[in-house]
């Protein structure tokens, strides 16, 4: 019995819809699994009346926060009550803040001479979450790259000349929100950060659990992730982080997995 708490549906950069999701979850004989769409939870009732009696779906979310001295640490919020309205205002802004800086983003690739209109890349998005994935998509079928990952390093990726940053939370702000929407807060991927001199501000701020099991994780990384949560008093999780075909990573689902026991501790952490 194993349990995937981090993955992405078409409501925001994944590319299998939520019905497909659950299905490829449920060939990968999970038990539980968490939608975690970057900055929406529209794919979590869709998940939920897809998957079957023996699949238990979580409604999740993934926001990123920045600000001073803060690099872009991801904040998961699990067991989320989606209709928060205080959440649900927040996550709308993040989103309105992306079509403004997309807009930004295909302005200085005007600039260089690549004309892609809004509602190009706007088909590229299943719904209302517009990311850099979208664009890279479409500037591989346009054929100005031959992928997406050049499309990155060429043009989009944080070096590149096209990258403009979005609007994101304050650490605080977004432990604040999960927890006030009845979630529990989880570090995601500490792995990717470059150093962790945050970690003691977000146990400060209520951090309830850290991803240990990720795919950027090596075996050795895992192991020391769980040791550091056990110092800190953070539960353990951890997830595949799959988007489905064509994105940037292989497809993880069902390779990076938690116990159930673990689902369990975050679960009672619930308040
Ligand atoms: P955004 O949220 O708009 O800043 O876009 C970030 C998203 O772009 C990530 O969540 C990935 O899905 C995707 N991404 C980032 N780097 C790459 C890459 N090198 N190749 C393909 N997709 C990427
Ligand atoms: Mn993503
Ligand atoms: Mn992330
Ligand atoms: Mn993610």
């Amino acid at each position: 019995m194993i349990a995937d708490l981090h993955l992405h549906t078409n409501e925001s950069d994944g590319t299998w819809n939520p019905d497909r999701l659950v299905a490829k979850a449920a060939e990968h004989n999970l038990a539980v699994i968490a939608i975690t769409d970057h900055d929406t939870t529209a794919g979590v009732e869709e998940a939920v009346q897809a998957a079957p009696a023996e699949l238990k779906v979580i409604p999740g979310v993934e926001l990123s926060c920045g600000g001073a001295n803060v690099e872009s640490v991801h904040m998961l919020g699990l067991w989320i009550d989606v209709d928060s309205s205080s959440l649900q205002e927040q996550l709308e802004l993040m989103r309105t803040s992306r079509i403004r800086r997309m807009e930004e983003i295909l302005h200085r690739l005007r600039k260089m001479g690549i004309a892609l209109s809004f509602e190009e890349v706007a088909k590229y998005a299943h719904k209302d979450v517009i990311s850099r994935s979208h664009v890279a998509s479409a500037l591989v079928d346009r054929g100005v790259v031959n992928s997406k990952a050049e499309a990155f390093q060429a043009y989009i990726g944080e070096t590149a000349p096209a990258y403009v940053p979005r609007l994101k939370f304050r650490p605080e702000t977004a432990i604040e929100l999960i927890l006030a929407a009845g979630g529990v807060p989880v570090l995601a991927h500490p792995g990717l950060l470059e150093s962790l001199h945050i970690l003691p501000r977000l146990v400060d701020a209520g951090l309830v659990g850290m991803e240990v099991v990720h795919p950027s994780h090596s075996p050795e990384q895992t192991e020391s992730y769980l040791k550091l949560a056990q110092e800190w008093n953070l539960l353990p999780s951890g997830g595949s982080d799959c988007h489905g075909p064509g994105g940037k990573d292989e497809l993880f689902i069902g390779r990076y997995t938690i116990p159930l026991a673990w689902v369990e501790a975050l679960s009672e952490a619930r308040w």
